[in-house]
């Protein structure tokens, strides 16, 4: 496999969860405004790691290579890196930024500071210290693999329109078209990793990835949930409040029937209200009896959690849904 993409499994959902809960909050809730910041920062963050992975993609480099994107791992901790280009001789960790204006990279003490063209000021952690962070933790994922191999870094602002005004002081900025100079630039020094174990790390790399599951958005962001409204929604029409007919569901607004309907409404309860449901919960969420509910809980290939009484289901994400 020459790269992976996890992006929808891990941005795309957060992204999911978000949509999905606004669409069954009130139009005057006081979250709204949190909750679409927050979506219009990942639609930024997801739009900028594209253009960066196109950039890679298209650049043939005269060495052999692997490229990952939105790649999840944990050492000491879990640690998400934006994109890894792996040589024989060297890593390249690279943390993307898409914010439009005017940066200034503070380094005592670290801090991105955004002017925008409105004459907004925002103040970010520095991408400066997440990129370290990252160095630091894939240092120690590759030793306990009793791997030693350089790893470099750089921060990518893939914003067309961005202006740096200070740059940091010791760590390197580029824009997307400036990254594969960057990494030929770069030494390669002695034997480098024979084949058999560049292929294995890779392997070993796709391997440890793991799934990042966000945190339901009422958790996150302390929506109540009497404040997410309840019902199956209607798959081509978005309307919440599908009627339950034998053995399917139908809309009484487009008049659509579906008889998956409820699937999407129960990832939508997973992503926006909480990691687990029970029987009580499915019942109240989707309108239907207990017996319904059962069987629809069945049927989802669902982690089942506890004894009869306090039985729960989680949904695992890690399959594609
Ligand atoms: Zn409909």
């Amino acid at each position: 496999m020459k790269n992976i993409n996890s992006k929808e499994c891990s941005d795309s959902l957060t992204l999911k969860g978000l949509i999905a809960a606004k669409s069954r909050m009130s139009a005057n809730h006081p979250s709204l405004a949190a909750l679409s910041s927050k979506q219009s920062g990942i639609e930024a963050g997801i739009g900028g790691e594209q253009r960066v992975a196109e950039v890679l993609g298209r650049y043939k480099f005269p060495f052999r290579n692997n490229i990952f994107h939105d790649l999840s791992l944990s050492s000491d901790s879990y640690f998400q890196i934006d994109h890894l280009l792996k040589t024989p001789h060297y890593g390249v960790i690279l943390e993307t930024k898409n914010m439009a204006g005017s940066l200034e990279f503070r380094d005592n003490p670290p801090q991105l500071i955004q002017k925008r063209e409105d004459g907004q000021i925002k103040y970010y952690e520095s991408p400066v210290i997440q990129l370290e962070r990252n160095i630091e933790l894939f240092s120690a994922w590759l030793s306990e693999r009793n791997i030693d191999f350089p790893l470099y870094g750089a921060v990518v602002l893939a914003y067309p329109k961005q202006h740096v005004e200070i740059p940091p002081a010791d760590t390197k900025i580029l824009f997307p078209n400036l990254v594969p100079p960057f990494v030929k630039s770069l030494p390669r020094e002695g034997k480098g990793l024979d084949t058999s174990t560049f292929n294995w790390l890779s392997a070993e790399l796709i391997r440890s990835h793991q799934t990042y599951i966000p945190k339901p958005v009422c958790e996150s962001y302390q929506v109540p949930v009497t404040a997410i409204k309840p019902g199956v929604k209607c798959v081509s029409c978005g309307n919440i409040g599908m009627n339950k007919i034998p053995r399917s569901w139908h809309c009484p607004v487009c008049k659509v029937t579906n008889h998956l309907a409820h699937e999407q409404t129960l990832v939508e309860w997973f992503l926006v209200v909480k990691r687990t449901i029970t029987n009580r919960e499915c019942r109240e969420f989707l309108g239907v009896d207990i017996h319904t509910a059962k069987r629809i809980l069945l049927s989802m290939d669902l982690i089942t959690c506890g004894t009869f009484r306090d039985r729960s289901y989680r949904m695992d994400f890690s399959k594609k849904r």
